[in-house]
């Protein structure tokens, strides 16, 4: 069995589910099962129409004439929709009267997008001559916590779903399944997060004991550095888990961080393809990664971050400073991602400036503190780094060379990435360089 994610652009319109039913259709040996996101804009579409509710201006048809227009480009008849249309009109009615959206309300709403797309395409795809149907994943066993906007399985959801698929997905029958949503054991419609179908697709692939978790995207499967400010980024065709779940969090948009999970603890691969290029092999990420690998894996960065340094002589041959430091950061839920020290100081990053200025009174106790916005993170990721004579230097000359100024750098032994903090406005000039230098030479 394998999981078969498609993405929001890969079911943009009825163009792109075309070319995702014969995708399917090139795997039916291999007992897939579809995990849908909702149709490209649509979860956006109808956040947005709750936030117009509360303001009483009714956005209302906007998605629902949205989803109406693929639908019938699909052909499909109007009962496919209906009851959906008419509790997404209740709903937003309800929310405009209490003229509030509470974290449960804007799961419920935001659930709309996936339920609507697995009916449509399940349709579409059984007058094609592919026999589907859709699913709630509730349906099929999915039951989370009652965390609203970040929702997470219970312990024993694995054992439900394969209960759940043994008894109601016939074998002949491709199901496709609503990525994104659960529901709580009390009934409550709950999501996983933004970009969460990926999650999704894994967590599943996980219960079910998949030989494979597909997510099809946009591009060839995972890059080695962003395409729109990159013109030469090329295809990885094999990273290791822990490479993969880096480049995710500092910002490769192809993977959701939390993606990675689930597969790792099963070891089961995950294969990154494209949706407009179904002959590409993409990218594997599993446990081995790719052993021969003669340099780093990829580039990648965030921006807007915050810098914090904090300068004091306390530092000086004390024990338990740092522990203070970070400690305080933790009480004020100030998560850092790089972190440089030296003996009488220490710089951080975090991304959030909010917790931060809540934290600073506190650390002002410590010694000497400086805050930096408008600081990218920027990471060359790729495993044995430390043992790549001269990659470091290298990676400091191309930046420096290229105009950018480093703020910071941690880099470790053993560590997968290589990581330098610089303004926002240098990554344009750092990033392509550092490409030039790494991956076409
Ligand atoms: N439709 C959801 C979103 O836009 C989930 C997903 O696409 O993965 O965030
Ligand atoms: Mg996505």
């Amino acid at each position: 069995m394998i999981v078969m994610k498609f993405g929001g652009s890969s079911v943009a319109n009825r163009e792109q589910i075309e070319k995702v039913m014969e995708i399917v259709r090139g795997r039916l040996d291999r007992r897939p099962v579809v995990i849908s996101s909702a149709h490209k804009g649509m979860t956006d579409a109808l956040i947005n129409s709750a936030k117009a509710a509360v303001r009483r201006d009714f956005a209302l048809p906007d998605v629902i004439d949205l989803q109406s227009e693929i639908a019938s480009s699909l052909g499909c008849p109007g009962e496919v929709l209906a009851d959906l249309f008419q509790e997404i009109s209740d709903l937003l009615r309800g929310i405009g009267l209490v003229r509030e959206l509470s974290p449960r309300s804007l799961d419920y709403i935001a659930s709309f997008g996936e339920r609507m797309a697995v009916r449509c395409i399940a349709d579409f795809f059984t007058r094609q001559g592919l026999k589907a149907k859709a699913y709630d994943v509730w349906d099929l066993g999915f039951i989370t916590d009652l965390n609203f906007g970040n929702a997470r399985p219970v312990a024993d959801y694995g054992q439900r779903m394969r209960k759940a698929f043994a008894e109601l997905v016939p074998e002949d029958v491709v199901p496709v399944v609503t990525g994104f949503v659960g529901k709580s054991e009390s009934g409550e419609i709950t999501t996983v997060g933004r970009n969460g179908s990926d999650l999704t697709a894994t967590l599943l692939g996980a219960a079910l004991g998949a030989e494979e978790v597909e997510i099809w995207t946009d591009t060839d499967g995972v890059l080695s550095a962003d395409p729109s400010v990159v013109k030469n980024a090329r295809n990885i065709p094999l990273m290791r888990f822990d490479e993969a779940a880096e480049l995710a969090y500092f910002g490769s948009r192809v993977l959701h961080p939390s993606t990675l999970l689930p597969a790792v603890e099963k070891g089961i691969p995950v294969r990154v393809l494209n949706t407009n290029h179904p002959g590409h092999p993409g990218t594997v990420i599993d446990r081995q990664g790719d052993a021969q690998a003669k340099t780093a894996t990829s580039v990648a960065y965030k921006e807007n971050q915050v810098v914090l340094t904090i300068n004091t002589t306390q530092m000086l041959q004390a024990a338990g400073f740092l522990a203070r430091a970070f400690d305080l950061l933790a009480r004020h839920g100030v998560v850092v991602d790089v972190i440089s020290t030296s003996e009488i100081s220490v710089s951080l990053t975090t991304d959030k400036l909010e917790p931060l200025m809540k934290a600073l009174p506190d650390l002002e106790r410590l010694g000497q503190c400086q805050v930096h916005t408008h600081k990218s993170v920027l990471v060359v990721v790729g495993r044995d780094l430390a043992q790549r004579p001269g990659l470091t230097v290298n990676i400091l000359d191309s930046v420096e060379k290229a105009g950018a100024r480093v703020d910071m750098v941690s880099f470790g032994l053993g560590s997968i990435n290589f990581s330098m903090v610089m303004d926002d406005k240098d990554i344009a000039k750092a990033v392509p360089a550092l490409h030039r230098t790494l991956f076409e030479g």
